[in-house]
């Protein structure tokens, strides 16, 4: 008779799982642990807890899916290519919606204009998000449709670009993004699960176990929809937009609400904009403040007394500052209170200390080092030094998790942690600031887990804890394991056994 126990065998360490999906042996005794009639799922590699990606924005992800994917276009001629290709299947009065666009990786990398995209969209309405989704390029048509003319003043920590004759020149900031964003057809209910299904099995294959979300309420509406039909191949952690924090104050929710599959923890918050639109908010006075020192001061008191946690999203070391100066009164707020710095890429090195003290974890994403470090050179010549530091972060007390912000980088987790590690050397780049190994791969697991106050359950392969395993051999992930379940197994290819040359 089964004992709906599952053996995960030949991989290091084994580890069986019993049928609640908690780990019930590791190592040498979980064969006899798992009994005879466990069911065997053979593996060889390394065994690491299940990796967490601890911020990522699942709905853009989705949305690759189902819009226009400008990721990877070389020049503007490149891209408006692209665009022409896709609007020529569109009926005339379509929207073209799309993403991924990257001037900075052009070799002209002045933002395009209207015009350009007029003839590329065949004159229709376009609404195509850049890369870092900080400003977004839209078309006449789409500028007409939401009433955006030269009379417009900019929104409140937001830009309407101008030409030279004072009118818009189709490039939109921060805030003003969402002028023309809501006025853009949403895609149906069944469209958007379908492609959310799509994304979450391309994490799946990754090697990814559970991913922290930062989305709107349309996503959380998706997860909770494949949730209900047993869809999730992943966890899930919701961090719900600051717009939404008077909803979940009315309704009670706190953090950690939920089951394992799909929780709600943070509200997410921008302090500042980014190093690529040139919005990241510097000691020096530079860049965009999003959200003024008062309103924030609100939000913490709010967060705090409604036992909901906070992730901030501050990327210059002037919004780094002003996050921790609003944290550092709140260090035991509540039981589970666990605020967390998003993206921190330059952090003060005065600052540093201060993460430790105000009990806040430094949520960063390796990967972003790799594609901003020209960016960096250019526009933070001076702070490189204590850009994108997890070494010394790490250094001064800092707990860290990571993740990729995906998709305005890859999701790979494995390019996550060869950026953290390897690469600065490799790159000559300030190479003290790089992080071990084992301390990357524990803010993908331990950390992770802790940044949303799950470390009881995650992060570790330990008896009595989740099952979430994430099975690497060669540099290759070859097995992911949610809740002691085979999410995704990589089929043996000949080819590739042994030939070494998938090492990293
Ligand atoms: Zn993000």
């Amino acid at each position: 008779m089964k004992t709906g126990a599952v053996l995960f065998a030949g991989c290091k360490p084994e580890v069986a799982a019993g049928p609640d999906g908690r780990s019930i042996g590791v190592g040498v005794r979980a064969r006899d642990v798992a009994g005879r009639d466990a069911e065997l799922v053979r593996l060889r590699g390394t065994t690491w807890p299940g990796l967490i990606d601890a911020h990522i924005h699942l709905e853009g992800l989705a949305e690759r899916h189902l819009t226009l994917d400008l990721t990877g276009a070389r020049s503007l001629e490149d891209t408006l290519a692209r665009v022409t290709q896709w609007s020529a299947g569109l009926p005339k009065d379509a929207w073209v919606v799309g993403s991924g666009w990257y001037n900075d990786q052009w070799p002209d990398p002045a933002f395009p204009s209207r015009r350009h995209l007029d003839d590329a969209a065949g004159g229709r309405a376009a609404y195509l998000r850049r890369k870092d989704g900080h400003s977004a390029w839209v078309s006449t048509a789409a500028l007409k449709r939401a009433g955006i003319d030269r009379s417009a003043g900019d929104p409140a920590a937001g830009v309407i670009d101008r030409d030279d004759h004072g009118e818009p020149s189709g490039i939109l900031r921060e805030t003003a993004m969402q002028l023309v964003a809501a006025i853009v057809p949403r895609a149906t209910e069944s469209d958007l699960d379908a492609a959310m299904a799509r994304a979450l099995a391309a994490l799946v294959r990754l090697g990814l176990t559970s991913v922290h979300s930062m989305d709107s309420a349309t996503g959380f509406g998706s997860f909770q929809r494949l949730h209900a039909r047993r869809k999730l191949p992943l966890r899930i952690t919701y961090n719900l937009p600051l717009a939404d924090l008077h909803h979940a104050e009315r309704i009670g929710v706190r953090s950690g609400w939920g089951d394992p599959w799909l929780r709600i923890w943070g509200v997410k918050a921008f302090l500042d904009g980014s190093l690529g639109s040139r919005t990241a908010e510097m000691l020096d006075g530079s860049g965009t403040v999003r959200l003024p020192q008062k309103d924030l001061l609100e939000m913490v008191e709010r967060c705090a007394r409604a036992e909901l946690n906070v992730c901030l999203h501050a990327i210059g070391d002037g919004a780094v500052r002003r996050a921790l100066d609003a944290l550092a009164p709140y260090r035991t707020a509540w039981r589970y209170w666990r605020p967390r710095i998003e993206h921190g890429q330059c952090v003060d090195p005065k600052d540093m200390r201060r993460f430790a003290r105000a009990g806040a974890t430094a949520s960063m994403q390796p990967i972003h080092a790799v594609a901003d470090r020209e960016l960096a050179g250019t526009y933070w010549p001076t702070v490189s030094g204590h850009a994108y530091a997890w070494g010394a972060l790490e250094r001064a007390g800092a707990r860290l998790a990571f993740g990729s912000d995906a998709p305005v980088e890859t999701a790979d987790p494995l390019l996550g942690i060869d950026a953290a590690t390897a690469w600065r050397r490799r790159a000559k780049w300030y190479p003290d600031l790089a992080v071990s190994r084992g301390s990357a791969l524990r803010a993908y697991t331990s950390g992770a887990a802790y940044a949303v106050g799950i470390e009881q359950e995650l992060g570790a392969l330990r008896v009595g804890m989740l099952c979430d395993l994430t099975v690497v051999d060669d540099g290759r992930v070859v097995a992911t394991v949610v809740g002691g379940r085979v999410s995704w197994l990589r089929k043996p290819s000949p080819a590739s056994r042994r030939s070494g040359a998938g090492a990293r």
